[in-house]
Formats: structure tokens, sequence, C-alpha cells
């Protein structure tokens, strides 16, 4: 039987973060038990057969705002559904001062047992400028009370390139979040979006964005700095305690199968990729409805391989490629990646591609070859 991961989409938010354009609405209480309902739904009727659940992932928006109940009856109904691994893991998204110590223990309960913390920053003025709904006091107690309730695998989340941020800040983050000893810590580079908060405060010179040179520097402070501390840099933007590498998004970036469910989740199953309508009203009263946005031939798939794979820090190993595909990467792709260890972005390794060190810094030009 093939495993498949699950991913699960809860769009609520106590607020939106100034810089965020991930689909989820703040204030909105009053939506969610219509909103669950359709989940609910759409798990039962979408149900396939012959897989088995290796990961679940409850993302967001903020799904630890919503009351546990709601939790345990998606676990439930996944459960009901299909056949979950005994060792899957279970990820739920939790932010700062929406959870206490009687929602982490349901979670436990139910089979959570993995805890990914959005913290971005230690720092409160930051934190303030980009319209966290937390400060870090209230960040290190959500962090006590999953530790002291045993949760032995909890991820924290930063991010680099923040407004007004100094390397400083970023290295008090880093250095302060060491010392809590998370298994896992991913560090993203903020994105200034379009049509966000952040966009009309940078675009009325209110607040600004570190340069792009001090951005890497950033970049390679943060990788240097968890290195030394006993943390393997495994993707772009995450690192982890040895055995603790997320197994949802290495699935994702070794091309599994996964199925998104909720508002604008997106899946990709049989060679296809596709992902429910991102319009509420529209969701709720067709939660079927999926938007099929490629359907692969085996050229594709293993480009797509290749786009996915270099993210990860060992890159590709060449004999996972020819076992999945019967051919050999160096030769299907010898005109790309002779043009990219040239340019000393991609180099082979024994039996791996993997992106030099000016790969990590110049990722995209690399990624844009296997587009
Ligand atoms: S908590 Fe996450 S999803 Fe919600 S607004 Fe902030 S960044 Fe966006």
């Amino acid at each position: 039987m093939k495993n498949i991961g699950i991913y699960i989409h809860i769009p609520f938010c106590k607020q939106k973060c100034y810089y965020c354009d991930f689909l989820s609405f703040s204030n909105s209480e009053e939506k969610v038990d219509k909103y669950i309902q359709t989940l609910l739904k759409e798990i039962e009727y979408s149900k396939i057969k012959n897989v088995q659940v290796s990961t679940i992932y409850i993302g967001g928006g903020t799904p630890s705002i919503i009351d546990e109940k709601y939790i345990k009856e998606i676990i439930n109904k996944i459960k009901e559904n299909y056949i979950v691994s005994n060792q899957a893991e279970m990820t739920i998204e939790v932010n700062p001062g929406t959870v206490n110590e009687n929602k982490i223990k349901k979670y436990l309960q139910i089979g959570i047992n993995r805890i990914s913390i959005g913290l971005q920053s230690t720092n409160d003025r930051i934190l303030k400028e980009i319209g966290r709904i937390h400060n870090y006091e209230k960040f290190l107690e959500t962090y006590k009370i999953a530790r002291d309730l045993g949760i032995k695998n909890i991820n924290v989340d930063l991010m680099l390139a923040l407004p007004n941020q100094s390397i400083e800040d970023l290295q008090e983050s880093i250095e302060k979040v060491i010392l809590l000893n998370p298994e896992h810590i991913s560090v993203y580079s903020l994105i200034l979006e379009e049509n966000t908060k952040l966009e009309s405060l940078v675009l009325e010179n209110k607040v600004y964005l570190p340069e792009e040179n001090l951005e890497r520097q950033m970049y390679w402070l943060v990788k240097r700095k968890l290195q030394e501390n006993g943390y393997k840099h495994y993707e772009i933007s995450n690192f982890a305690k040895l055995g603790y590498e997320s197994k949802h998004n290495m699935n994702c970036w070794k091309q599994m199968e996964y199925l998104g469910f909720g508002l604008g989740a997106h899946s990709y199953y049989e060679g296809k990729r596709f992902s429910n309508v991102s319009n509420l009203q529209e969701y709720e009263k067709n939660s079927f409805k999926k938007i099929v946005h490629e359907v692969q031939d085996e050229n594709e798939k293993q480009k797509e391989y290749m786009l996915l794979g270099l993210r990860k820090i060992d890159g590709i190993k060449i004999s996972e490629f020819k076992n999945k595909f019967a051919l050999n990467p160096l030769y299907v792709f010898r005109n790309e990646i002779n043009k990219l260890v040239e340019a000393n972005l991609l180099a082979v390794d024994a039996d791996y591609i993997k992106l030099t060190n000016k790969g990590i810094d110049f990722a995209n030009i690399v990624w844009q070859e296997f587009v």
C-alpha cells in the first residue's frame, strides 16, 4: 500500500500579520463551525482507497485558534476514512497566545506529536512592527507548556530580513531559540508581498527592509550558528536535529503524493496537481470542486523532481532518480546540469547532484532551469 500525506487548511487567524498574503481571515469566529462541517464532508467524500497516511499536517492560518473539539473531529474523520500509520507524524501549527495547557493536552490525546510554533523574532519591537499578536514572553509560555506536557518534537519558525531588523537582532533571536533546544527550526526570509499592509508601509517609507546584501549575511549567520549547535541544514530554510527533519515537508520535496483538504488546499496525486477553490462561499457550496493545475507527463515529472529535490541541501540522489524513472538524471538533464556546474551553482558529488554554496545564494537561477 502506498504512503500519502494529508494537509488540512484552517484559514482563520486572530488578526492579519502585516506581511501575510496567505489564505486566512481575521476575526471570523462565526465562520468556523460551518467551515469545519464542510471540511469534514470533504474528507469523507474525497476518500481514496488502498493508501496509508504517513503524515498529517494541520496548517493555516492559525489552526490553534479554533476550539480543540474541531481538531479532534478532523483527526477522527481522517481515521474513519483512511488507514493512518501508527508512526504517522502529526503536526499542528500553533501561534503563541492561542493555546493553553488544556488545548495542548487534547492535541496529545488525539495523537498529535509535533507542534510548530510561529515565533518569527524574539524582539518585541519587531513583533509589533510586523503585526504579530504575541510578544516573546507569550511564546516562552507556549513553548514551556508544550515541552512540560511531553511534546518531543517542536519546531520554531523564525524570519529574517524583517523591517528594521539588524544582524544583531537576528543573532539574538537565533541564540535565544538555540538555548531552548527545539528539535527543528525553520528560518524564512521575509518576502514583500503585494497588497499587504507591509507593502503600503514600505511604499510610504514608514519602515525599511534590509538590503539584499544584508539579507544574505543574515542567512549565512543563521546557517553557521545552527550548524555549530547541532542542527543539520537539510533544506534551504529548514534545520533539524538528527532524525527530526519534517517528514511531511520532506515527502513533498521528494515528490511524494499528498491530499490537501480545506479552502484553497493543494494536492498532488497520480501525477496531477490540483487544488480546492479559494473563495469561501464557493468552497462551502461545493467543496468537491477541484481545479486541476497540471497533469504531468514523464518528462514534466522528472523536471519537477529536480526542482523540488534541489531545495534539499543533500540534493538529488542519482540512484533514487534512476529507481523512480529508470533513467540517469545526468543524461536527461545534461545541458542544464553542465551549464549550472560551469557557473559553480551546482555540484555532482558521488551519488548526489546538489547546490553549491553559491547555488544556495542563487537558488532561483538553478530552479528556473527545471521549471
Ligand atoms: S498568523 Fe500566519 S497565516 Fe495568520 S496572518 Fe499571521 S502569518 Fe498569516
